[in-house]
């Protein structure tokens, strides 16, 4: 396919999910700036993001470290001069932290008590280093049913969590972060979310963003409250590897 024939398919599902969102939001009653769209390129290369930046989508998300670092890197080649924000989004090893923060902006993918002391050693390093230049925005990111291993903590397990990382200086709580069950319900588990934000609300007001939705569920996400849906396969296509 030449660069102008995927330009012009990623405009076309650019706008098919952009219109998703605005018609997932007009009927949830709400304004569609409330609904930020985070483009997941996992699998995908660094020319479709350059593509997207310049079709002007502005926040990316990719799931696995190795994988992002050298994708930013290129994507900052392609594009020097473009500003977009790039999220973790997939489970993190606490030895991938020093790694994470000197390309992420946001890790939405939170969910333990040891990767929150990683990532703010590694934070301070890096803000020290000159390696960033603001503090990490962080999500946690919450499991929504009992199978381990799909990252996540425990909804008992937030308030804990977004208290520790409140009392470290170098990263900012911004909200909370959920796949919903594969083969469940999503309105369920959505509508679980968004208690599991309230709560956590009311002891961090500033902790406003729930990160929920991806292609087949955004409408579901929406409807309960998120704040930013992720978007992947609906944007750029199928993936040909499988990606956790
Ligand atoms: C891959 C991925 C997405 C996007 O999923 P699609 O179904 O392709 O839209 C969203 N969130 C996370 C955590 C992912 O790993």
């Amino acid at each position: 396919m030449s660069e102008e024939q995927r330009r012009a398919e990623l405009e076309a599902s650019l706008r098919e999910v952009r219109a998703r969102i605005d018609r997932a939001c007009r009927a949830a009653g709400r304004d569609p700036s409330e609904v930020e769209l985070l483009a997941v390129t996992k699998t995908f290369p660094a020319s479709d993001v350059a593509l997207l930046a310049d079709l002007g989508q502005t926040a990316f998300a990719e799931n696995r470290e190795q994988e992002a670092r050298g994708k930013v890197a290129e994507f900052t080649e392609l594009r020097p001069s473009a500003s977009v924000r790039w999220h973790m989004v997939g489970q993190l090893q606490r030895n991938k932290a020093r790694a994470v923060v000197r390309w992420a902006d946001v890790v939405e993918s939170v969910d333990s008590a040891r990767l929150v002391e990683a990532l703010r050693r590694a934070t301070a390093n890096a803000l020290d280093a000159g390696d960033r230049t603001h503090p990490l925005d962080v999500l946690v990111q919450v499991s929504l049913d009992e199978a381990e291993g799909r990252g996540g903590c425990r909804p008992d397990d937030v308030p804990a969590l977004a208290d520790m990382i409140t009392q470290t200086g170098d990263l900012r709580l911004r909200g909370v972060m959920a796949v919903a069950p594969l083969g469940g319900d999503p309105d369920v588990a959505f509508d679980t979310l968004s208690k599991i934000s309230e709560r956590l609300r009311g002891d961090h007001p500033e902790a406003v963003e729930v990160s929920a939705g991806m292609s087949g569920d955004l409408e579901s996400a929406v409807a309960h409250g998120s704040t930013r849906v992720r978007v992947g396969t609906a944007l750029l296509g199928g993936r040909r590897l499988t990606s956790p």
